[in-house]
């Protein structure tokens, strides 16, 4: 169904369009995300058919302040009450055991939930004047690269939701790191801006799914979806000299001097930028007609993993 999309900058509008059972898409820190109020059964329906997402595919609870995560958790361990104290607001979810409150369509049926309290301050302002906590998945369709701008949110979801807040560009452009603190031993579920060494200062018990067993694992079912993957191929590549311009049009995204005769690339002079050009230069390499995007993989630390595991992904491979 076409509906009308409010275009908007105020957030006393887009919170009065959510309030009313409405879909409203909103910047954060880390990409914009795409909110129904959680007391509004209708909307929640509503955002998981606009974005084309699995049902079974959970949605972070957004909040305004840390004092919120006591509306939708039953309960918390010391390990998160720590990183809550550490990290938040921030580009941190935490997957805590839910409560009463948080309906079974946000969880996708389970009995955790993920809660993040963003430090955007529009995002902030938004979720203040939200009449209840907002879960909001990424702005994007299902399966594309995710939305660090206003512009994205149109280009996938304009027709689709009732309003979009519009804000700056993300200033992360990477998903929140996640770690679920549900079970016995908190567990890294997805890396992001917030690195795997930062948690372990604060709590050094933190593994990654690789060294768990099997059947220890909990469940982040998003993660077996294909996620953030332009129409381009993804090449994944550590030296620029091995690239192969037969495949052209092609184009380069990375760290490393810009190869020859790429038809478009982005040298970025960090990691932190790497991440945050790295959707927004995915979107201008499908509206430019590009063919492959040579991607530097960058190693396994710091920043470096998110920035990984976000390329494994949208080539396929992981
Ligand atoms: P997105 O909001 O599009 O970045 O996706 C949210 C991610 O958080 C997905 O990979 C979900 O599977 C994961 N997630 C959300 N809630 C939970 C939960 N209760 N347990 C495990 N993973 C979760
Ligand atoms: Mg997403």
């Amino acid at each position: 169904m076409i509906m009308h999309t409010t275009l908007t900058d105020s957030v006393e509008e887009a919170a009065a369009i959510l309030n009313s059972g409405g879909v409203v898409a909103f910047p954060t820190e880390t990409v914009y995300g795409l909110g129904a109020g959680i007391c509004h059964p209708e909307a929640l329906l509503r955002l998981f058919r606009a974005k084309g997402r699995p049902a079974d595919n959970p949605l972070i609870v957004h909040l305004s302040s840390v004092g919120q995560v006591a509306e939708v958790a039953s309960s918390l361990s010391l390990q998160a009450e720590q990183l809550i104290e550490r990290f938040f607001p921030g580009p941190l979810t935490l997957v805590l055991k839910k409560n009463f409150s948080v309906p079974y369509t946000v969880t996708a049926g389970l009995e955790t939930v993920g809660v993040r309290c963003p430090a955007n301050l529009v995002a902030r302002e938004f979720l203040r004047l939200a009449c209840c906590p907002v879960a909001a998945p990424s702005a994007n369709r299902s399966g594309l690269p995710s939305a660090t701008s206003w512009e994205a949110v149109m280009q996938d979801l304009d027709g689709k939701i009732d309003c979009l807040l519009r804000g700056t560009p993300s200033a992360i452009g990477l998903e929140s790191t996640i770690v679920d603190c549900s079970g016995e031993r908190p567990l890294l579920l997805r890396a992001g801006a917030i690195t795997l060494e930062q948690l372990r200062t604060v709590v050094p018990e933190i593994t990654t799914v690789a060294v768990t067993e099997p059947e220890e694992r909990p469940k982040c079912p998003g993660l077996k979806y294909p996620h953030y993957a332009p129409k381009a191929s993804i090449l994944l590549c550590t030296e620029v000299e091995k690239i192969d311009l037969n495949e052209s049009p092609a184009a380069y995204i990375g760290t490393a001097a810009q190869p020859k005769g790429v038809a478009l690339f982005k040298v970025c002079s960090s990691l932190e930028e790497y991440g945050r050009e790295l959707f927004r230069f995915f979107r201008l390499c499908d509206a430019s007609g590009i063919g492959v995007i040579y991607c530097e993989l960058p190693s396994d630390e710091g920043l470096g993993r998110a920035i990984r595991d976000r390329l494994m992904r949208a080539a396929g491979l992981a």
